[in-house]
């Protein structure tokens, strides 16, 4: 436990009873302390290797549930962090001792279809704003799991099916509601606190509470996509081909390349049972009806294992693995950008994606240019623009015993590749990783970041995330 923890731990411990009775009678939301019944499941993270203790859990149903909790915690001095969708891998939607803004009651979602405008409250998934936008024809570009929470893959960037098309989560952000750690509730977007709108554009919950987004609405309904999988002694040369492909393929193509150990479930064919084999997981856009022609000699490059790629509901392949990756597996990654993947990248690769510990343990690399190329690094907080692809290790397991094994596998891993790296890595998929890889992931938009910090936030209330430092002096 750090010095900070300890302090507010000791400060939480000496608020008077009656204190805390009088705030959760300001409150339309529940108040969950340790030794209320649902205080465990309330607690609980997406990654089960993080096992935090919060001493007050704030489930806020509101705008002004939020504004309160946000006082409180500044007044009494409390450790203070904020849960959107509960799944960051490093646990930071959560702390010990301190306060927790649990925002997963507010789930209001507005369609406005006329206006292609999509209006979402700080504590829905992406799952809940699918459900909402599919029946209007439109998509939000997310991530590539439904149950990820919007605040946090929002703040920090988002990338998933549609951002060689439609460019990060970011690029479709058009403004925000916020409550600031003075407590003030304001909105960002390009035409007011337009600091503001710049930094939470990638710089994370750094600088407030986000009640609501207003994403721009994309016309994606029906898309061709799915996983195709081949067997290990074809994936370099299914490597170099999406290589290729990305760099140079339509905006309107994208996928994902992984490499996955096949789970003994019925959906595959039990001879595959088990098996490392590399997947790509695509995601095309464009006419459907051209889809075939275009995947044709993606099929005839090498024999492949299985394919299930075809039309699909972007909802469904949104949600395509989720079940595989239910809450509270251990998790542990590591990641970087890569503006390149030389041969020497790929044969890394094989190398160690041959020794994946454990079933649920993968390699992804996620495309990031297209049109999140066409937005300058300086016009958002996210400074990456350069980079082809987001790279993230992951070591996944059920069972605890093998937590030092998978660690172990992913900074090897990691390490291995590191210095053929853009030099960062996507904030949302790094562990508390220190300092030095937070000013990495913003290079020259760090000092900006840090003097947005001291304006909205000079007592750095907000510092359970990839912590920005308020610029001092
Ligand atoms: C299985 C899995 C799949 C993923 N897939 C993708 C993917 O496809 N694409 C991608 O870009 N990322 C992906 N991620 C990474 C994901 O974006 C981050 O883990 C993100 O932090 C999750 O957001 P959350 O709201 O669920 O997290 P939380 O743990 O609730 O919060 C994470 C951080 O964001 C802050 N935060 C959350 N909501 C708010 C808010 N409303 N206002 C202010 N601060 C807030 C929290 O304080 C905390 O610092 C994935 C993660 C996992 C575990």
């Amino acid at each position: 436990m750090n010095s900070d923890v300890l302090e507010m731990t000791r400060s939480t411990n000496l608020l008077d009873e009656a204190v805390v009775t009088t705030f959760e009678g300001t409150l339309r939301g529940e108040l969950i302390q340790p030794g209320n019944g649902r205080y465990d499941e309330a607690r609980q993270l997406y990654n089960g290797m993080i096992d935090k203790r919060p001493a007050l859990i704030i489930c806020c149903v509101d705008t002004a549930d939020v504004q309160a909790a946000v006082n409180f915690a500044r007044e009494h001095k409390l450790l203070l962090a904020v849960r959107g969708g509960g799944h960051n891998g490093a646990g930071l939607g959560s702390c010990d001792g301190g306060l927790v803004i649990d925002l997963s009651p507010m789930k209001g979602i507005r369609v406005d279809s006329a206006a292609g405008t999509v209006r979402v409250e700080g504590g829905c998934t992406w799952g809940d704003v699918d459900h909402a936008t599919y029946p209007h024809g439109l998509a939000v570009p997310t991530g590539f799991l439904s149950t990820t929470g919007v605040g946090g893959l929002t703040l920090g960037g988002g990338l998933g099916y549609l951002t060689r098309r439609y460019g990060l989560t970011i690029d479709n952000l058009l403004e925000v509601d916020m409550v600031l750690a003075d407590g003030r509730f304001v909105t960002a977007g390009p035409d007011q606190n337009e600091d503001l709108f710049w930094a939470v554009r990638g710089g994370g919950g750094n600088f407030g509470v986000v009640t609501s987004f207003l994403f721009r609405g994309r016309p994606v309904s029906t898309v061709y996509g799915g996983p195709m999988f081949w067997e290990m002694e074809h994936a370099a040369e299914v490597m170099r081909y999406w290589r290729e492909l990305i760099l140079t393929g339509p905006d309107d193509l994208n996928g994902w390349f992984g490499f996955h150990t096949v789970p003994p479930v019925d959906m595959f064919p039990a001879e595959h049972h088990l098996k490392k084999m590399a997947v790509i997981t695509w995601c095309y856009t464009g006419d459907l009806e051209e889809a075939e022609q275009l995947f044709e000699p993606i099929r005839a490059l090498a024999p492949m294992a299985m394919d299930f790629a075809g039309p699909i509901p972007l909802p469904a392949l949104q949600s395509l693995f989720d079940g595989l990756y239910p809450p509270g597996l251990q998790w542990y990654w590591n990641a970087d950008f890569f503006t390149e993947l030389s041969d020497d990248v790929i044969d890394l690769h094989i190398q160690h994606a041959s020794r994946l510990p454990t079933v649920h343990s993968t390699m992804h690399l996620y495309p990031i240019n297209g049109a999140a190329h066409r937005v300058g690094e300086k016009d958002t907080a996210w400074s990456f623009r350069e980079a082809n692809f987001a790279q993230v290790i992951v070591g996944v397991d059920p069972d605890p015993a093998s937590n030092e094994r998978m660690i172990r596998w992913s900074k090897d891993y990691w390490s291995a590749l590191h210095s053929y790296s853009a030099g960062g890595a996507y904030v949302n998929m790094i562990m508390d990783e220190g300092a030095d890889r937070v000013q990495a992931a913003y290079r020259d938009n760090y000092d900006r970041l840090a003097r947005v910090k001291a304006k909205y936030d000079p007592d750095n209330l907000f510092r359970v995330n990839q912590n920005i430092k308020p610029m001092t002096g």
